[in-house]
This record gives structure tokens, C-alpha cells and sequence, in this order.
């Protein structure tokens, strides 16, 4: 094997293997370090997203989600079923073929572009050279031209509540929990914390959310955040805002909590914790002395909006900079930096970035909430369409929540959309589309949208922006 690349890529999550899969394409020699390792010891491509983060938690999501509408749709559809039971074994091991067969296809997506996959663990050194470590301990030090850092990040450890497996867990062991906790708490209602706690409450746990900010998903539009909260109350999700944790510990076989709030200290007795307060950069053992490359107090590689870091010829993208945590943000920045380095164009869009979260119902976002247009001062309208009066909806059993549309009042640009409903997260890429191209909320009226299809919805938003819907009494 060669020991000077075009490009070394370190990390080998959504940020970091599309990065090099782009890079061979472009005809650029390139290797991919990466240092996952699954409980079992074993190497595994992937990082976060398809190991312990996106695609786990939709598996679980989709099996959950199942059993709940077995139990308390299928009579509405004429459906008879007796006795709907679950089998957590049995999902926990779907979700791990399902894991496995993403994270195998990515040595195979490597393979066919002329990608070397080093697993192992990579280490910047001055000068773009890149010590290598193999799972034996042999060490070989790599030059490149280019170096991409894609190292991620990790989830917060909380000084109040820390790691003690099996009671207090991260996401990871969220989702790997063997058995159904019957009490289960949750630190953050975050996307993680809403989704993990989801998963459990509809197999059984009584899941107690508590989360320090006053508001309710404070980063979405808060139309959207109260009709989420309506429907997660009548799920049984019990969400305590304004409660700090203050203290965590095991004793026997349960948690003991302690949380703060506006009427005093309160305690909580749970089976297991799951601490989802948020994911910090992971950058342990990745920079040498003198490389260049620096961080931000907060502990990100700090980058310009092409990615690039202080030091010349290396590079950063994903959950380990500035912006969201998203895989799709950081994949979209891995390629851009991959095009960069090979002379092509390369941008990444910030502004139309979806956000879901993947409950029932489904939660999408892009662009600006009401409140950050308000606050704007630009004058605005704005659109809401009721699934309700959506006939593909009714016909799914699935007629809840809305779509919204912000346009402005002077050119009619498409500000924000925001849809709380049935498959709200595949709905979104309309409206990022639709923004990428800079289109008016006027454009999205005249272009035809199948009947009836969910998609609908949107059209009919746009068309309540200007008063103008067809399908619902327009206000
Ligand atoms: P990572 O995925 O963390 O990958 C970094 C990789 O680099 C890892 O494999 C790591 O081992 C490796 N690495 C680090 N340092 C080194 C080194 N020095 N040498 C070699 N290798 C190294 N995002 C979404 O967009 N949609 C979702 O639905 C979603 N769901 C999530 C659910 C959960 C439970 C969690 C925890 C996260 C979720 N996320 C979701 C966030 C998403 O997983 C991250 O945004 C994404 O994984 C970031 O990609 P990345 O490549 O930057 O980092
Ligand atoms: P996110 O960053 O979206 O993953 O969400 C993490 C959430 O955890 C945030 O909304 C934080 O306010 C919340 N959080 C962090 N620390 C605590 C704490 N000690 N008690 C309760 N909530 C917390």
C-alpha cells in the first residue's frame, strides 16, 4: 500500500466516508482512516450515524411505531388481530442487520471508488503527515496532499448525572437496551431524547422527560413545538420543562434523580437513565503539537465557510464544526470539500438545511420559524394547512398536524416551512427544493401536486399564505 495520498480522510462517519467516496470519483488517490469499533470488537465504517445514532434509532422508531398502530389502528381499517405482542429481541436484531448491511455497503461503495480503508486510529501531525495506527499497535506514518478531518463527536457527559452502565446510559445504550425498562428517564428533550424516549414509552415504559430550558423544543417554530407537545402528552410522554437535574446515582437496581425547578428540588425514581443533553466535538488524540489547526472554546475544529481550518491543506467537516449536528450537513460539507480540493465548485447551502425528528407524528423544518422572522422585522404571511383536510391523510388514519409556509409579504420568497404530520421528514425535501432555487410561495402554488397525496398539504399552505386554499376555510 501506498503511504502518500491525494487526500487522507480521518473519520469515516456520514461526514467523513462520503468525503472520500467523492474524492475517488474524483480521481484523487485517497484513504479513509477510521476507528469505530461495535461492542463486539469488531471494525465498522459508519460512524455515529449508522452505528449508534440515525439509522438504529429509525429502525427502532419504525418497529415501535408498528406495534402501537397494530394496536390502536388496525380496528378503524376493519383490521382483527388478536392478542398484538412484541418481541424486543427479535427487533433489536432486525435493527442490527439492518446496521450491518449499511456499514458493509460502505467498504463496498469504497471498494468501487478506489478508496483505501484504513481502520484504526489517525493522528495529525505537522506538515500534513498522518500517523496510522492499526488494532495490532503498529504504527506508519502518511503523507497527503489534502487532509480531511471528519472525527465527530460524542455525547455529552453530564458532572450530575455520569455514565453507569447499565442504569445511566448514553443513546448508544438507549438503543440497545435488551428489555423494556418499566420506569425510564430521559435528560433532554432534544431530538435524541424525544425520539429514544418515543421508541420506549410505546413498548411500556413510563417514560418521564426533564429537560432545563422553559420552552418546548425552543429550536423549532413554536406553533409547530405545542402541537407537538399536545400530541406527546396523549401518548403518555410525561415532558417536565424548567427541571434541571441536579443529581443522579445509582442505588440497588435503580436511579435516583434529583431535578430543580421554579417550585423547589424534586426526586424521581427511574429503572434506567438515558442521558441525552446534547453531543460534544470528539477530537481526543487527533491533533499533534504544532499542526495549526485550532479549536473554539467549545472544543470545534474551527473552520471558514469552505470548511477550511488555519492550517493549509487541511480541512474539517461534520458534527466536529460549527452548525448542526446533522449527518446530512455533514455529508453535504464532506463533498463540497472533496470538489474543492479537486478544483470543481463546491458550496455548501446553510440556510436549507431540513431538521426532522422522527416521532409520530413526524416533525421537518427548513428555513426561519415564525419567531425568527418576527424578530427579523421583514414582513411576513403566513400559510397553514390542516391534515385533517388532507383525503390521503384521513384515508393513512394519520390526519394530524399541519404544514406551514412563511413567505415574505414584499417579494413572496419562501422564509420557513414547517410540517408536524405524517411523514413530515420526506415531505420537507419539497419545500428544500424549493428554497434552494430560491422560489416564491407563488411558485409552489402553480406547480401541480398529485391528488391526493400527502404532498398536497404543502401546495395547499402556499396557497393560505395568499388566502387562497382550496380544501380548507382560509383565515
Ligand atoms: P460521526 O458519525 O461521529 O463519525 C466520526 C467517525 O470518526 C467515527 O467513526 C469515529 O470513530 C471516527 N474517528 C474519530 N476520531 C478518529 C481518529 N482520530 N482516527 C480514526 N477515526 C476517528 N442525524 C441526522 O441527520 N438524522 C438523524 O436521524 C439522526 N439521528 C441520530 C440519533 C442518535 C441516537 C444520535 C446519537 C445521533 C443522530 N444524528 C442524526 C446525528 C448524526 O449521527 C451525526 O450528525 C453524524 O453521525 C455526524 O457525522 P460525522 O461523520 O461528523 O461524525
Ligand atoms: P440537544 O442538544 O438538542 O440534543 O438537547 C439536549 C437537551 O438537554 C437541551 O435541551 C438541554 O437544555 C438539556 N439539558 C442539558 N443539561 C440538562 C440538565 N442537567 N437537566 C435537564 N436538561 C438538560
Amino acid at each position: 500500500m501506498a503511504d502518500s495520498f491525494d487526500v487522507i480522510v480521518i473519520g469515516g462517519g456520514p461526514a467523513g466516508y462520503p468525503a472520500a467516496i467523492r474524492a475517488g470519483q474524483n480521481k484523487l488517490s485517497v484513504a479513509c482512516i477510521d476507528q469505530w469499533r461495535n461492542r463486539d470488537g469488531s471494525y465498522a465504517f459508519g460512524g455515529t450515524c449508522l452505528n449508534a445514532g440515525c439509522i438504529p434509532s429509525k429502525a427502532l422508531l419504525e418497529s415501535s411505531e408498528l406495534y402501537v398502530r397494530a394496536r390502536e389502528e388496525f380496528a378503524a381499517h376493519g383490521i382483527k388481530v388478536a392478542d398484538v405482542g412484541f418481541d424486543v429481541a427479535q427487533m433489536q436484531k432486525r435493527k442490527a442487520g439492518i446496521v450491518k448491511t449499511s456499514t458493509q455497503g460502505i467498504t463496498a461503495l469504497f471498494k468501487a471508488s478506489g478508496v483505501t480503508a484504513l481502520q484504526g486510529h489517525g493522528k495529525l501531525l505537522p506538515g500534513r503527515r498522518v500517523q496510522f495506527t492499526a488494532a495490532d499497535g503498529t504504527q506508519r506514518e502518511l503523507t497527503a496532499k489534502h487532509v480531511i478531518l471528519a472525527s465527530g463527536s460524542a455525547p455529552a457527559e453530564l458532572k450530575v448525572a455520569p455514565f453507569k452502565a447499565p442504569h445511566i446510559i448514553d443513546s448508544w445504550g438507549a438503543l440497545d437496551l435488551p428489555s423494556v425498562p418499566k420506569r425510564l428517564g430521559v435528560i433532554g428533550a432534544g431530538v435524541i431524547g424525544l425520539e429514544l424516549g418515543s421508541v420506549w414509552r410505546r413498548l411500556g415504559s413510563e417514560v418521564t422527560v426533564l429537560e432545563a430550558l422553559p420552552d418546548f423544543l425552543a429550536i423549532a417554530d413554536q406553533q409547530l413545538a405545542k402541537e407537538a407537545a399536545r400530541h406527546f402528552k396523549k401518548q403518555g410522554l410525561d415532558i417536565r420543562l424548567g427541571a434541571k437535574v441536579s443529581a443522579a446515582k445509582v442505588s440497588g437496581d435503580a436511579v435516583e434523580v434529583s431535578y430543580e425547578d421554579a417550585q423547589g428540588t424534586h426526586s424521581l425514581t427511574v429503572d434506567r437513565l438515558i442521558v441525552a443533553a446534547g453531543r460534544r466535538p470528539f477530537t481526543a488524540d487527533l491533533l499533534a503539537d504544532g499542526t495549526g489547526v485550532t479549536l473554539d472554546d467549545r472544543g470545534f475544529i474551527q473552520v471558514d465557510e469552505h470548511c477550511r481550518t488555519a492550517a493549509e491543506g487541511v480541512w474539517a467537516v461534520g458534527d466536529c464544526v460549527r452548525g448542526p449536528m446533522l449527518a446530512h450537513k455533514g455529508k453535504e460539507e464532506g463533498v463540497m470539500v472533496a470538489d474543492l480540493i479537486a478544483g470543481h465548485y463546491g458550496e455548501v447551502n446553510y440556510k436549507a438545511i431540513p431538521s426532522v425528528i422522527y416521532t409520530a407524528p413526524e416533525i421537518a423544518w427548513v428555513g426561519l420559524t415564525e419567531e425568527q422572522v418576527k424578530s427579523s422585522g421583514r414582513p411576513y404571511k403566513v400559510g397553514v394547512f390542516p391534515f385533517l383536510a388532507s383525503g390521503r391523510a384521513r384515508a393513512m388514519e394519520q390526519a394530524q398536524g399541519f404544514a406551514k409556509i412563511i413567505a415574505a409579504q414584499d417579494d413572496d420568497e419562501i422564509l420557513g416551512v414547517h410540517i408536524i404530520g405524517p411523514m413530515a421528514g420526506e415531505l420537507i425535501a419539497e419545500a428544500v427544493l424549493a428554497m434552494e432555487f430560491s422560489a416564491s410561495s407563488e411558485d409552489l402554488q402553480r406547480t401541480i401536486h398529485a391528488h391526493p397525496t400527502l404532498s398536497e398539504a404543502l401546495h395547499e399552505a402556499a396557497l393560505a399564505a395568499d388566502k387562497r386554499a382550496i380544501d380548507s376555510i382560509n383565515r
